[in-house]
């Protein structure tokens, strides 16, 4: 699988020390390219789908790509991280779209 930027949504984090896929990704695949301002990801083969650049945009510009096995072309999958849950937005192939919302901490700890 791999992460897409959606040029649209992508700021390039400019009103941040440095753009937030690019701080934070574990395998230094995102960049930004200085012509566009825009993020993009360095080596796809590469992402293991940790999506946290995926969460960590402020834009909510980044997606995951789902997989052949697992989904046709065009799925994907995209959280989102709010308070203490998090959103899961599940698109299928044909466009129909769900979401998940889940509890990511007890209440009170
Ligand atoms: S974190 Fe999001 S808005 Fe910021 S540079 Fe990356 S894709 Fe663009
Ligand atoms: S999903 Fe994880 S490994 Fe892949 S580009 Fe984003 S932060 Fe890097």
């Amino acid at each position: 699988m791999t992460v897409v930027v959606d040029l649209k949504r992508c700021n390039g984090c400019r009103h941040m020390d440095e753009p937030q896929c690019e701080k934070l990704c574990p395998g230094d695949l995102m960049a930004l390219n200085r012509d566009t301002g825009k993020a993009y990801i360095r080596e796809p083969r590469d992402c293991w789908d940790c999506m946290v650049c995926v969460k960590a945009c402020p834009m909510r510009a980044i997606e995951t790509r789902l997989p052949y096995p697992l989904a046709l072309y065009g799925a994907s999958l995209k959280p989102r991280v709010k308070g203490d849950r998090i959103i899961w937005t599940l698109k299928d192939a044909r466009g129909n779209v769900e979401t998940f919302e889940l509890q990511t901490r007890t209440p009170g700890r």
